[in-house]
């Protein structure tokens, strides 16, 4: 457990992240100005807690917070509210860890445009905010179209003012065309400082050529020697098998050509390596050739940009989710959820993960729609929630999120109702919470 900041060290951090803003440590009021909530103790109490270990869930929690983190939490009683704290009652609430999802893109679209311009820091920021009002509270962004996410995501360490979504990110995607290029790319990339490295073994449904293994080789081993871990978005079983031969450490999306068998689980197993199922990715490729059931939810719609939507119920935008490519997707959907569910069943780890951010993958709102196609797909709403915190953390290499136990980021969800009894109840929003603060517009409206 690492130590909560000092106040200077809070007034740093913001500094950072506005820039602009000044911080006199010591000086309570003005430092209470800058950082609602940042210094002061919190105690949430009378909810159910699921704290996202898999531990059963503590029917009237206490839950208390400190300079954004977790300080304890438990059964009333055997937890107490320090005296200093100030209450916030969720009496007959839930409360589950922030939602991960170790698998999205921020700054890399813009309602359905995209392209190297929207990636900004404030498309990026803009981004986040929307992450966060849906609850999801960390996001690992794997390949945008550019590096401005380092900075913001250098500016979030030990912020304890936080209020949008965690980013960790890739960075641009890693084409080499020989494995003589692999090591220049890995190294810039690692010189730029992202979390993770990203390659695409895809052939695009015959139209490119699919990057050789002897290339992919190279990209993961130089990528192991500069600490950066590896995710392959893949397409067909056999290139999952040698990419975890390969060393690759995630699995980016489900094998949608065949059922995976004995063999790639026992790889997956023996390796530890992840899945990431990014069901809606194979929505978002068929479901706008009518006009989708989503459209009239007002959970959507309470974050929906108006002209998008517009866009997507125009009959020649519709035509263009209509050709092979959205029927290949269409088709290989159900083998991609029963994929999941023989993965997870086979005891390998499925880090929950959307793939949303490029147009009409739409966040924040996709996340809480994949949760309910895996529900749909046969995964326990408990098994779901798991995916979507803990094991996400861990896959993803992010040790200060993904459970509410002492030391860890107060990143949280205050629900009307218990998503153990059915994943859709994600959806009830209450509050959202980043670093003990209370996120903005989370609620309904
Ligand atoms: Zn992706």
């Amino acid at each position: 457990m690492k130590d909560a900041p000092s106040t200077a060290a809070v007034c740093f951090a913001i500094l950072l992240g506005a820039g602009v803003l000044a911080c006199a440590p010591g000086d309570p009021d003005q430092a209470a100005g800058i950082a609602p909530g940042a210094s002061e103790t919190l105690g949430f109490t009378g909810a159910r807690l699921i704290d996202g270990t898999g531990a059963e869930p503590i029917d009237n929690a206490v839950l208390v917070v400190r300079d954004g983190r977790v300080v304890a939490a438990g059964q009333a009683g055997v937890v107490e509210v320090p005296a200093d704290a100030r209450r916030v009652d969720v009496s007959g609430r839930t409360i589950i860890p922030g939602i991960i999802n170790a698998h999205g893109h921020v700054g890399q679209a813009r309602g359905l445009e995209q392209g190297p311009e929207y990636h900004t820091r404030e498309n990026i920021l803009d981004q986040l905010a929307l992450y966060a009002r849906y609850g999801v509270t960390t996001v690992v962004s794997l390949g945008e179209p550019g590096y401005e996410g380092v900075a913001v995501r250098d500016a979030q360490r030990e912020n304890a003012a936080l209020d949008h979504a965690r980013l960790f990110v890739a960075g641009v995607v890693m084409d080499p065309d020989t494995p003589a290029e692999a090591e220049p790319q890995v190294r810039e990339r690692a010189e730029r400082g992202v979390d993770w490295a990203k390659i695409r073994v895809d052939d695009s449904l015959g139209r490119a050529e699919k990057m050789p293994p002897a290339t992919y080789a190279a990209v993961i081993e130089h990528s192991h020697a500069r600490s950066l871990p590896l995710t392959a978005h893949m397409v067909h079983l056999d290139d999952a098998k040698e990419l975890v031969r390969a060393g690759a450490d995630v699995l980016g999306h489900s094998v949608r050509d065949a059922p995976v068998d004995d063999e790639l689980i026992a790889l997956m197993r023996e390796r530890n390596v992840c899945l990431h199922p990014t069901l809606t990715r194979e929505l978002s490729t068929f479901v706008y050739a009518e006009r989708p059931a989503f459209f009239e939810d007002p959970f959507f719609l309470r974050d929906a940009d108006a002209e998008v939507i517009r866009e997507l119920e125009r009959p020649e935008r519709q035509r263009e989710y209509r050709g092979d490519a959205a029927e290949y997707y269409r088709a290989a959907l159900p083998t991609a959820q029963r994929n999941m569910v023989a993965l997870h069943q086979a005891g390998v780890r499925v880090a929950f993960g959307t793939d949303s951010g490029p147009p009409a993958r739409f966040q924040g709102y996709f996340e809480h729609v994949e949760m309910e196609m895996m529900q749909e797909a046969g995964m326990t709403p408990r098994d779901i929630l798991l995916s979507a915190t803990r094991v996400a953390a861990a896959c993803m290499g992010l040790d200060e999120v993904g459970t509410l136990e002492p030391g860890r980021w107060a990143d949280f969800v205050v629900l009307e109702r218990d998503p153990l009894e059915n994943i859709r109840h994600t959806r009830t929003i209450e509050s959202v919470w980043i670093a003990g603060n209370r996120v903005p517009g989370a609620a309904d409206r």
